[in-house]
């Protein structure tokens, strides 16, 4: 029962708990009981919260037996949340040892709409440090694996999430993606992940990497349950100065409208990067030609400033990181080393509770905003911002979506890029140009390449473009009719 349980989508599942089918505390102790017997392999939490998940389980299952209707269509469903959301219940470490043993005193707004919706949080999963990564590797606690093979990375930073979908640990589990953090590790792990418009989703109470870059979303193994956990997040929020007042359209309504007539550019840039590992190159092709038997016009497209994405952002993103950074000072937070005096107190803090990763590009990002350096780094950084803001829009006018890949390669081996940051920075070459112009994209599951290992490819559509988005993407998932799974043990 159990093991059939973890195999059920989310909107499913949803269904059949308020149709009395099964409980919310059977499907949760499902999800707690494949977390113990195979998180040991691939650690994907940080923290596993079985009381208060029972507890919510409860509170849902009350409500069916009280013949009450359900606040959402994934009340009673199990989610993952990545260890940057504030939660009042339970740690927020994001990653790092410098916030070890916090506990906020607010949940982020994200967290308390899903509460409201009926979701069972069941835990904080595992992420590279402030979600600086691109492989989990950067944890301040340890890696997380890969559930297709043990010996691979599972992308990052939201690497933790996406494992934790991939291995049925959750159907659902949010992350963030300033520069590719949800569809990096969704495509690495072979699930669905979404990076929203900026703007469409509260930062309230989300730890803060790059903050005109960050963005909260939804991993899941359909679109459909991508659209239905993204609809219950997204919206204004007063909290957060820069959440769109605008209402989203909906897009969970026009998932199956197809994609007849749907304009679509195929990025010539994208898909021709360097180090493209040709089964993923061959994977855009057939999303192509999968687009096209759909009735969708198919052509080519070339966004030129992308070349400088990767660039812009490691001046952009370090710069803010310097600054949202500075917050650590051992007052405030987490971790305070024993010292004398304050200032020696914020330095050897900083230095005891911030990794490698975290200090260069505190580093990084404080000599490119430093009197002298500021234009000819930041201020460049932003014309290239620019730039790739208007080539994306000259392509839109054309076009209503874009096709690339997610990431360049599948699925890396533990420790194959640890010890070249710039090797590691390329994972996101396809990503980043997203984040730096505050659009939307998706990466959806698009076959194995010859190692067994998942690919995807990318979606990509203007801002506040998710409802064309969703809709593209689920004519891709129709194509690739993706059935594949890791092995999860026990019965499949
Ligand atoms: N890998 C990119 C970085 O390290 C993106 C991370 C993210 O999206 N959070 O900055």
């Amino acid at each position: 029962m159990s093991a059939e349980l973890i195999r059920l989508d989310a909107a499913t599942l949803g269904a059949k708990i308020a149709a009395k089918e099964v409980s919310s505390t059977e499907v949760t102790r499902a999800c707690l009981d494949q977390i113990a017997e195979t998180d040991g392999d691939y650690h994907a939490f940080l923290h596993v919260a079985s009381e208060q998940a029972l507890a919510d389980a409860a509170r849902v299952d009350a409500a069916v037996a009280a013949g009450e209707s359900l606040p959402s269509p994934q009340a009673g469903v199990p989610l993952a949340l990545k260890d940057v959301f504030t939660t009042t219940d339970m740690p927020t470490t994001a990653g790092s040892r410098i916030l070890e043993g916090w506990q906020p005193p607010y949940d982020s707004t994200v967290v308390s709409r899903l509460r409201a919706a009926g979701a069972v949080v069941i835990g904080k999963t595992n992420l590279d440090e402030f979600a600086m990564g691109s492989s989990t590797e950067n944890s301040g606690f340890f890696p997380t694996t890969n559930p297709w093979d043990a010996s691979r990375v599972p992308g990052g930073s939201s690497g933790g999430s996406a494992a934790a979908v991939a291995a049925r640990f959750a159907p659902l589990a949010l992350g963030t993606d300033t520069g590719g953090s949800i569809r990096q590790p969704a495509a690495l792990c072979g699930v669905v992940g979404l990076r929203p418009t900026y703007g469409r989703v509260s930062r309230y109470g989300i730890v803060a990497y790059a903050s005109s870059l960050d963005q909260a979303g939804p991993f899941a193994t359909t679109v459909a349950d991508t659209a239905l956990l993204l609809e219950a997040m997204w919206g204004h929020d007063p909290a957060d100065s820069t959440s769109i007042p605008s209402e989203p359209e909906p897009a969970l309504a026009r998932l199956e409208e197809g994609v007849a007539g749907l304009r679509v550019g195929v990025v010539e840039e994208l898909t021709d990067v360097g180090g493209i590992q040709p089964e993923v190159r061959a994977a855009v092709e057939t999303a192509r030609n999968l687009f096209e038997k759909a009735g969708a016009e198919v052509d080519t497209v070339s966004v030129p400033s992308v070349e400088y994405g990767l660039s812009a952002y490691y001046i952009i993103a370090p710069a803010e990181a310097s600054s949202n950074l500075a917050r650590y000072d051992g007052v405030r937070y987490g971790l305070r080393a024993p010292a004398g005096e304050v200032a020696t107190m914020n330095a050897l803090t900083r230095e005891a509770g911030f990794g490698a990763e975290v200090k260069r590009r505190i580093m990084l990002g404080t000599y490119a905003l430093s009197a002298g350096y500021y234009d000819a780094y930041y201020g460049q950084a932003q014309r290239v911002r620019t730039l790739i803001i208007r080539d994306f829009a000259r392509a839109y006018e054309r076009f209503d979506v874009l096709l690339a890949p997610t990431s360049p390669t599948t699925a890396f081996e533990l420790g194959a890029k640890t010890s070249d940051p710039l090797a590691m920075y390329l994972s996101d070459v396809c990503t980043i140009p997203t984040n730096l112009t505050g659009a939307t994209a998706i990466s959806v599951p698009a076959g194995l390449d010859a190692a067994g290992l998942p690919i995807g490819v990318q979606v990509l559509a203007p801002a506040l473009g998710e409802a064309v988005l969703l809709r593209a993407a689920r004519a891709l998932e129709v194509g690739f009719a993706f059935t594949a799974r890791p092995n999860l043990g026990g019965p499949s």
